[in-house]
């Protein structure tokens, strides 16, 4: 959208997470979407025989409740299962187990973005119409814990939309309660575009088939396009969903409002009521106590301990295993003002390691930070260090002794050499005396030669200029 646009755009959002429980949603079968093989983890209950019975899994709800909290939400003390009636052959049964009147968790905000609800359902079996003149239906994913989300209409850009799912995404990973892993299904977004000239909302498009933060933004852009170019052209623009297509880079119609069936949602006879407060293990102080950090809390923690720039902490937020490093490293350091380097090697040289990095532990690193602080190494010879790190065991300063890594700082040494290069030059030397600084930059140039590069730089430079002055 253009930046002088008189068009406003609001985008709200409805988010799935299969949670990673060790059982399904409501039997006893093996929670494990990944497992190619179909129709391994199935029973009665979640292929939907008659007369079969489901139970509540517990672990199930305490994910949604500590996602609750984790945003502030609010969690409920009464809540109930709804059947949400369709026909679909992934969808045995003929309804979905969802939550209709009486969410686990209302409320609540991430990154200051409302959020409307969190409650739990169950998935749906995988159809697959792309093998022969025939469908195949996978039960594998049937009746797996997932999570919805629904914000509120709140988000005005493409990428307000990824940000908010991202740090969703992180907080799902932190809290432990899902992967939430996008190419693998096992988080979907799906996304309502409306445009307005005024603070009145316009017609809202579902977007669907969302596999990524990147097919998410584009969606929205495009869709956000789409329909201001109608709404120009003083067309209107219909209520439908419609679908993401990777390939062509645009959304198309999938179905509109007046296909959109009434699911006559009711509370499920077969399950239980639930009275959460009296439920032990799941009323609030207990759960509280079994809470992880949250993105937030470690943004805040970072910059409090440590006074890292902000780019460097959102960088730990994403690759926690370089932020460990970062962490572990930083607790052998004593002086404030060390960890910023720290950081500034683990963010650069270690990170582009790749896995390898990982192997660094934080006792070697923290030596060779003290080393490079102290101008016993340069930050060239840091990396190349860094690198040895990584297939050996060894010491950084028995890796640089071995690699004539060590920048020479003795004076005495160092002072020699410096009068050798001012008598081999003396026509710079007196180009210097005559006000040319730059001169003395070739000086220290020369005396890094003669050492091979092992010299000091700053020292070597308060050496010619106190010889020379
Ligand atoms: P529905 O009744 O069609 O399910 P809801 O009111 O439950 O609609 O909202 C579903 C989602 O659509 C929510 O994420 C909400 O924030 C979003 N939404 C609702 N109205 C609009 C709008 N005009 N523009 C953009 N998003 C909207
Ligand atoms: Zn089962
Ligand atoms: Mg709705």
């Amino acid at each position: 959208m253009k930046k002088d646009s008189k068009w406003k755009a609001t985008i709200g959002l409805e988010i799935h997470a299969e949670l990673n429980t060790k059982t399904k949603m409501f039997c006893a079968c093996k929670n494990d979407p990944d497992e190619k093989r179909p129709n391994i983890n199935i029973c009665p209950i979640c292929l939907a025989h008659p007369g079969t019975l489901p139970v509540i899994n517990k672990e199930a709800v305490k994910s949604i409740l500590k996602i609750g909290l984790a945003i502030g939400g609010k969690l409920a003390d009464f809540s109930e299962f709804d059947r949400k009636n369709y026909f679909y052959p992934d969808i045995p049964k003929g309804y979905q187990i969802s939550q209709y009147k009486y969410p686990l968790v209302s409320g609540g905000e991430l990154l200051g973005f409302k959020i409307t609800r969190v409650h739990l359902e169950e998935d749906t079996a995988r159809s697959s119409h792309d093998v022969g003149d025939f469908s195949l239906v996978d039960f594998n994913r049937s009746g797996v814990p997932l999570m919805e989300l629904v914000t509120e209409p709140v988000f005005h850009s493409a990428t307000e939309v990824s940000k908010f799912g991202i740090e969703l995404q992180h907080l799902l990973q932190y809290l432990g309660v899902a992967k939430a892993n996008m190419e693998k299904g096992e988080m979907r977004l799906e996304a309502n575009v409306s445009v307005s000239e005024d603070e009145k909302l316009g017609t809202k498009v579902e977007v669907k088939n969302l596999n990524s933060f990147r097919s998410a933004e584009r969606a929205v852009n495009y869709e956000i396009e789409r329909q201001i170019e109608l709404l120009e052209k003083g067309e209107k623009v219909i209520q439908e969903t419609r679908g993401w297509d990777d390939k062509k880079q645009a959304t198309f119609s999938q179905r509109s409002k007046e296909d959109s069936q009434d699911y006559r949602y009711f509370p499920d006879p077969d399950l239980p009521k639930l009275k959460l407060s009296e439920i032990h293990d799941l009323n609030e102080s207990a759960l509280r106590k079994e809470l992880k950090e949250t993105p937030k809390e470690k943004r805040e923690r970072l910059k409090k301990d440590y006074d890292l720039k902000d780019s460097d902490i959102d960088f730990y937020i994403s690759n926690v295993n370089l932020g460990d490093i970062f962490e572990s490293a930083a607790s052998f350091i004593t002086s404030k003002k060390s960890f910023q380097t720290l950081s500034n090697f683990v963010v650069s040289d270690i990170a582009s390691l790749g896995e390898e990095g990982f192997s660094i532990d934080g006792k070697r690193l923290a030596s060779l930070i003290s080393m490079f602080i102290e101008n016993k190494v340069s930050s060239r010879g840091a990396k190349d260090i860094i690198l040895k790190m990584t297939k050996s065991k060894k010491e950084p300063l028995a890796i640089a002794e071995e690699s004539g890594l060590l920048q020479k700082s003795d004076e005495g040494e160092l002072t020699k050499v410096a009068e050798k290069i001012i008598s081999d030059n003396e026509a710079v030397v007196s180009e210097y005396k005559n006000g040319k600084i730059s001169a003395l930059q070739f000086l220290v140039g020369q005396g890094m030669k003669a050492t091979s590069g092992s010299a000091n730089p700053q020292v070597l430079r308060a050496i010619f200029e106190k010889l020379l002055n």
